[in-house]
């Protein structure tokens, strides 16, 4: 007999005015779009238990199995820099905590799973459209090696909702480490609750940051630490060409995973400028713009924290500041570093970031495709250009790379590595395989306009492997064709 998982839900026992208890509603017919059996096994969940009719009714909100305490959390949020009081789990439920292999404890999260407390008159469902793009991403993340919350199984309903027009209905079970965002610290520092304010912090360090008990101020240790993954994840983001797309408070991850995979994308040619948000006119949440508005929502989730960093409101302030400036060096760290290795250094000498940026520079100038650049910039030798073809020909302007690629060969000279050394260190960080989005969109409409998830499925387990080379299924690899461009991405909840 499959068991069903084992809960035990730390979230759920902190007092009330952190959630509302809310059973997730019901569908009229469930059916899997997709399992992720690896992610059940890492979880410490009966494969076979999700596998079956039981599993499926629990992943659908049908049934709600034994020592889960379904509730819907609440929190806020700056939208588009907009303090909004209360957002909340509008369209989803926390399921329950469960602990995995590792001995980590991992949320499974409902997204779709009907109305909420917190649903201002949304219908708290999710078009398949939407769960799919988050299955696929989410999955497409982890196998980049990219922190980020992860997807255990994604459900249509067998009803439909109503947006521009009916299409099925679908949920995804999100897996977290935390479902606690910034915005759930402003929820409560920003209604002068300053007790809870104290209360999430110390669940969020005993959860997340056990570490932390040992430190002389943990909250600040808390900051600090908040601050490190979130400049490393934005920069994991950037070298692989990702936009989150709506870099909301309420959708920064407090362990600095990735979240709510909404209108993002991912760059075919290197246009740093880019935002494909249909919401995102101005282009806040671009590409490029990313790393400030990181430090920006840090800056909010600081001064929640502020009145637990020192009784006295200067001193304070001065703590958040200090940790707060340490942002761009964490940033610029990862991404210069990262960046060095995607051309191939084994070590980083002076000179070298300015080698690579100049790289980025004329991909930008040449709208060179970023990931196929790098990716291709591994086969090269280091001593012979007769191969540059397949580089140089991304650029509209080739000249733009023998002029790059002459530097580099010299920088090359100096490094003790030989051509097949470099190129597996190359390919072990430049995919071959991202989520492009026009490769996203057509496994979209073929889910929404036919109920057909080959093209989802073939893309999971083509974006399981994404830094190798995967010959049959080489046209994945390339940027769209001029009619399969996606130039604009929707939230479409
Ligand atoms: P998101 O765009 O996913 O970050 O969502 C922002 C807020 O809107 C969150 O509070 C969501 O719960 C809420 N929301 C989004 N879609 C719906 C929906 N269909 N029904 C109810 N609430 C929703
Ligand atoms: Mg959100």
């Amino acid at each position: 007999m499959p068991a069903s998982p084992r809960f035990d839900n730390s979230y759920a026992r902190l007092p009330g005015v952190f959630y509302r208890r809310q059973l997730p509603i019901p569908v009229a017919a469930p059916a899997y779009i997709a399992v992720n059996q690896a992610l059940a096994e890492e979880l410490g969940i009966d494969g076979q238990w999700l596998a079956s009719d039981q599993g499926l009714a629990v992943m659908a909100g049908n049934a709600v199995p034994d020592g889960a305490e379904p509730l819907a959390m609440a929190y806020g949020g700056h939208q588009f820099g907009q303090w909004v009081p209360q957002l909340g789990d509008g369209r989803a439920v926390l399921l329950g905590e469960v602990i995995d292999r590792d001995g980590v404890r991992r949320d499974l999260h409902l997204k779709g799973a009907g109305q909420t407390h917190f649903s201002r008159g949304g219908d708290g469902r999710s078009s398949i459209g939407p769960v799919v793009r988050e299955y696929l991403a989410s999955e497409a993340m982890a196998a980049l090696g990219i922190s980020t919350t992860r997807a255990l199984a994604a459900v249509s309903t067998g009803q439909s909702v109503e947006r521009n027009q009916p299409e099925p209905g679908g949920i995804l079970c999100r897996v977290a480490t935390s479902h606690v965002r910034v915005g759930t610290f402003e929820y409560f520092a920003r209604n002068d609750r300053s007790d809870e304010v104290r209360v999430l912090a110390d669940h969020v360090i005993a959860r997340n940051y056990p570490d932390l008990h040992a430190h002389a101020n943990p909250y600040a240790g808390l900051l600090e630490q908040v601050i490190e993954r979130t400049a490393s994840l934005v920069a994991s983001w950037m070298l692989v060409g990702f936009i989150h797309g709506v870099m909301n408070t309420d959708n920064t991850s407090i362990v600095g995973e990735t979240i709510d995979f909404g209108p993002f994308g991912f760059l075919d040619e290197f246009a740093p400028d880019t935002a494909y948000s249909y919401i995102d006119r101005r282009g806040r949440y671009a590409y490029n713009q990313q790393p400030a508005i990181a430090q920006w929502n840090l800056a909010r989730l600081a001064e929640c924290l502020l009145p637990l960093l020192d009784e006295n409101a200067a001193a304070a302030l001065e703590k958040a500041n200090a940790l707060l400036g340490r942002f761009r060096d964490t940033f610029e760290g990862r991404f210069h570093a990262g960046l060095i290795a995607k051309i191939g250094l084994a070590e980083q000498r002076a000179g070298d970031i300015e080698l690579a940026m100049s790289l980025l520079d004329g991909m930008a100038q040449q709208r060179a495709d970023m990931t196929l650049t790098f990716r291709r910039l591994g086969e090269l030798a280091s001593n012979d250009y007769e191969g540059d073809g397949p580089v140089r020909d991304l650029f509209d302007q080739p000249e733009t790379f023998d002029t790059w690629a002459r530097n580099w060969r010299q920088r090359l000279q100096t490094e003790a590595r030989d051509n097949r050394q470099r190129r597996a260190a190359m390919h072990a960080v430049n995919p071959a395989f991202i989520l492009r989005n026009h490769l996203a969109q057509q496994a979209v409409d073929a889910a929404i306009e036919k109920l057909d998830f080959q093209p989802m499925q073939r893309l999971v387990q083509v974006l399981a492997s994404p830094y190798d080379d995967q010959p049959d299924n080489a046209g994945l690899a390339m940027p769209p064709a001029s009619d399969e461009r996606v130039t604009t991405t929707f939230c479409g909840t």
